[in-house]
């Protein structure tokens, strides 16, 4: 799960990682008093969205009065981050910079462990900054404490602090990246004093397979991938699986699309490519749906009930390779049972195969007769791109 900004500043504070100090509006709240209540003249203007590259893209504004903090906020909720959703702006101190530093802690998927990359050179260009200038170390998650060899910064002790809050969080959060870009270094303010450390920015992805043990969690508000919050379909599809053990097999994704054409897919790789063959032959997904795992019948249902109340569809893919171990009848019982309640009047087209698949086509082939639908089956003999082909042509006509 991707954090937006401020929150994760709020995980930040906890691990003694400075944050410039802040207040967040929501749309429509009275931006100005938020403002005056921060009693700092200079600040800075920050939409919340699941993104970065604000900078570069405009959202970053500098104001020094009511009157230029209310227009800021306005204009930010109104503005399009290339389409994601601006779920708040933040509105914080504005710090006087002497260097921009890059911090982050990932999985380095090569080495399977963490690792923690260091530049002297961040800020907005960090993508441009050469490879020497960039330090990576690999971490060891038995070990709670990191003693790296940072070269080029001045002030070594503060930044390998701020390494050290970083990995706390790392390891106690269950983050999957935490990036913070630019760490600020502050110039002293006397010459008795160090240099200060300020997580300007703060990019944090949360583990999902750890929520289990993270119950606060649930408190974050609702988002999807998209940058937006979830339509009432993704909510919905969302909580077939809810209080489940882990192993009774996953009703599956829904993503929700502007396109008129729904998806049923099963297989995660085959899934994307098959997004890509609708669109090769000019139609359109009404939503992203993948299903595997061997979900029973009765969650296959209510996952194809929701796909099918998109209002305005033009046509159905019911489509998949060779199953390993799902099971093709199981699988489309479900299915039959969404098609018995909705019986659509544009056309179907199946392909599948897999454990059962005879029974499985026969069910379909069963409901299809039963209630007149305008179907067409396929096996492992014909291509799965080739199925979308076959919809395409029955979408015309
Ligand atoms: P991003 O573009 O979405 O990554 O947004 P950031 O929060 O990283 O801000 C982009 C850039 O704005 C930073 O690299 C800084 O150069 C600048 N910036 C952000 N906050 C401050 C601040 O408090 N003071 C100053 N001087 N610059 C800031
Ligand atoms: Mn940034």
């Amino acid at each position: 799960m991707n954090l937006y900004e401020f929150e994760g500043k709020s995980l930040f504070e906890k691990y003694d990682i400075a944050v410039p100090n802040g207040v967040l509006v929501r749309r429509g709240d009275d931006y100005a008093a938020a403002y005056s209540g921060l009693k700092i003249a200079d600040v800075v203007v920050k939409p919340q969205i699941l993104g970065g590259g604000r900078g570069k893209q405009g959202g970053i504004r500098f104001c020094t009065s009511h009157e230029e903090v209310a227009r800021a906020c306005e204009e930010l909720f109104d503005a399009d981050f290339e389409g994601k959703y601006v779920a708040a702006v933040r509105i914080e101190e504005k710090v006087d910079i002497a260097v921009e530093h890059y911090v982050s802690i990932t999985y380095d998927t090569k080495f399977a462990q963490p690792v923690l990359v260091y530049s002297a050179r961040g800020g907005v260009d960090i993508e441009t900054v050469a490879d020497e200038e960039i330090q990576r170390f690999l971490l060891d998650v038995r070990v709670g404490d990191i003693n790296v060899q940072l070269a080029h910064a001045k002030d070594l002790k503060g930044v390998r602090q701020v390494c050290a809050h970083v990995w706390k969080c790392f390891l106690n959060e269950d983050v999957r990246v935490i990036e913070i870009n630019p760490l600020a270094e502050l110039a002293p303010r006397t010459k008795f004093e160090g240099a200060r450390w300020v997580a300007l920015d703060a990019k944090v992805v949360l583990d999902d397979d750890a929520f289990y043990r993270h119950k606060e969690w649930g408190e974050f508000e609702p988002r999807t991938m998209m940058g937006r919050p979830p339509t009432e379909r993704e909510t919905a599809v969302a909580k077939i699986d809810e209080g489940e053990g882990y192993y009774r097999g996953t009703a599956g994704k829904y993503v929700e699309l502007d396109g008129d054409i729904a998806v049923l897919f099963s297989g995660g790789g085959a899934s994307i490519a098959s997004m890509d063959a609708l669109k090769t032959h000019g139609l359109s997904p009404a939503n992203y749906t993948e299903y595997s795992g061997n979900p029973p019948r009765e969650k296959v249902r209510e996952l194809a009930k929701m796909v099918l109340s998109k209002p305005g569809l033009r046509g159905l893919w019911i489509a998949g390779g060779v199953a390993n171990f799902t099971d093709v009848a199981e699988t489309f019982a479900g299915i039959c049972d969404a098609l018995d309640e909705v019986k659509p009047s544009y056309p179907i087209v199946v392909r599948r195969a897999g454990p059962n698949e005879e029974e499985g086509m026969r069910l379909m082939r069963e409901c299809g007769e039963r209630h007149g639908l305008r179907m067409k089956l396929f096996g492992k003999e014909v291509g799965i791109g080739e199925t979308a082909k076959v919809l395409a042509e029955m979408v015309k006509e």
